[in-house]
């Protein structure tokens, strides 16, 4: 596991920042239940309202989840933060993977 991305690093990501990684990774496809057609990036005050989930079994570990909602059924989907920021911020280092 790497540790490489923080969650005071993954929390800075805006919300241009995940819309457009969501559009990117092609993850604004329908709503499993309902079927429609529009989603929302779930936010406070204007910034991302990231979630932090606690492990059961430690509260000092958790994982760090972006909530998408479907805009007619409320159906939500978690993207995982660090994972998203990992790739948003990767590609501002100059991180070379290939492709
Ligand atoms: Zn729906």
């Amino acid at each position: 596991m790497s540790d490489d991305v923080s969650y005071d690093d993954a929390i800075k990501i805006s919300f241009d920042q995940a819309n457009d990684y969501l559009k990117r990774m092609r993850c604004n496809r329908p709503c499993e239940a309902c079927g429609y057609e529009d989603f929302k990036i779930e936010t406070d005050g204007g910034d991302v309202a990231y979630i932090p989930i606690i492990l059961a079994k430690d509260d000092n570990l958790g994982l760090l989840y972006m909530p998408v909602s479907c805009l007619r059924c409320g159906n939500t989907r978690f993207i995982n933060a660090i994972s998203m920021a990992r790739t948003i911020l990767g590609e501002h280092t100059g991180d070379e993977h290939g492709e």
